[in-house]
């Protein structure tokens, strides 16, 4: 039994009901580095834990922080649940009859937009900017970064095709698990405490937010959903609307997106064409397929900026010329 899709997307049209700030903390408080450097550079994950806190000291009645699990370097994982109607729980959620939407930025450390725009996303929906009253159709589990040994691992290079931020995280984590290669096997520590954490929420829809890099490709974000070549048959029809609709709210916001991750027929050879296919499960969005919930893969292209701001947009490093050059093929 699918719950209505349409109550899990972040355009509901209701009328705001908005969640009073608490006067203690106030709005820049909950302003990321990311936007206060206009978004050139990324916090640290001190950041995210002080973030994670703050958020539910503003938000008392729409905000949990919650710690899902400890890295194998012993930091915590967390996670921040949103929900007006005070759906803070598993069992608040479905005794409610509320879907769940899982969001996760940083399951590759060095593809951290994911967090600071969950973050800029949060707030706003938060203050009634953006997809007003959708917190009172569904519960918003926020995870910012999946990978935090892998995020602290912090620096310059580490994306050296990349557009931004100056210093990032890591693809892997301490111990060398590519964690978007591992929902099937879960081998590593990580995706054990994230797989416990979906166990008990259920999503009806998760969504991994990644940034590619090393092409150059005229669309500046793709956006792959699955069950929608394979998998149930109500539930691709779920798939395929939601992800039309969030397509189509893309391009009226000026973007170029794909609906498909545009991975090369032959590696390393552009000229052979792109390929779109289905997830095996080791990817989150094979994954959730097999879980028959909707599984949604966004790659921002890097390489792009911003879309909408501008050939002088401040993501830009100007001491990175290079970064308009294809040099590889993309890793995302
Ligand atoms: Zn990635």
């Amino acid at each position: 039994m699918i719950r209505p899709l349409h109550a899990a997307v972040l355009l509901a049209l209701a009328l705001p009901a908005l969640p009073a700030a608490s006067a203690s903390v106030a709005s820049s408080d909950l302003a990321t580095v990311s936007e206060q450097s206009g978004f050139v550079r990324t916090g640290r994950y001190e950041e995210v834990i002080a973030l994670c806190d703050r958020f539910a000291k503003a938000y008392p009645k729409a905000v949990r922080c919650i710690e899902f699990g400890t890295t194998p370097e012993g930091r915590p994982m967390k996670a921040l649940v949103a929900s007006t109607r005070g759906a803070f729980t598993p069992d608040q959620a479905r005794r409610q009859n509320l879907p769940v939407v899982l969001i996760q930025g940083g399951i590759h450390a060095g593809e951290i937009d994911g967090k600071d725009a969950g973050f800029l996303a949060l707030r706003e929906v938060l203050e009634g900017k953006a997809a007003a009253g959708s917190l009172d159709k569904l519960v918003w589990v926020f995870v910012p970064v999946f990978n935090v040994d892998g995020h602290e691992r912090f620096g310059a290079w580490n994306r050296p095709n990349q557009r931004g931020p100056v210093e990032m995280g890591w693809r892997v984590t301490a111990q060398n698990y590519n964690l978007n290669r591992d929902y099937v096997k879960a081998d590593a520590p990580e995706m054990q405490a994230m797989l416990r954490l979906v166990q008990q929420w259920d999503p009806l829809a998760y969504v991994d937010l990644h940034a590619t890099d090393g092409a150059q490709f005229e669309h500046d974000i793709s956006v792959q959903v699955e069950p929608v070549h394979a998998g149930d048959e109500g539930l691709r029809v779920a798939g395929r609307t939601l992800r039309d609709g969030v397509l189509a709210d893309l391009a009226k916001q000026g973007s170029l997106p794909l609906p498909y991750y545009p991975s090369f027929v032959v590696g390393d050879d552009p000229s052979s064409g792109f390929e779109d296919s289905v997830a095996p499960p080791r990817f989150s969005h094979g994954y959730f397929l097999l879980r028959n919930r909707i599984g949604m893969l966004v790659e921002k292209v890097f390489l792009e900026g911003i879309p909408g701001a501008g050939e002088d947009q401040p993501a830009i490093p100007s001491s990175r010329p290079w970064t308009r050059s294809p040099r590889t093929a993309p890793t995302g």
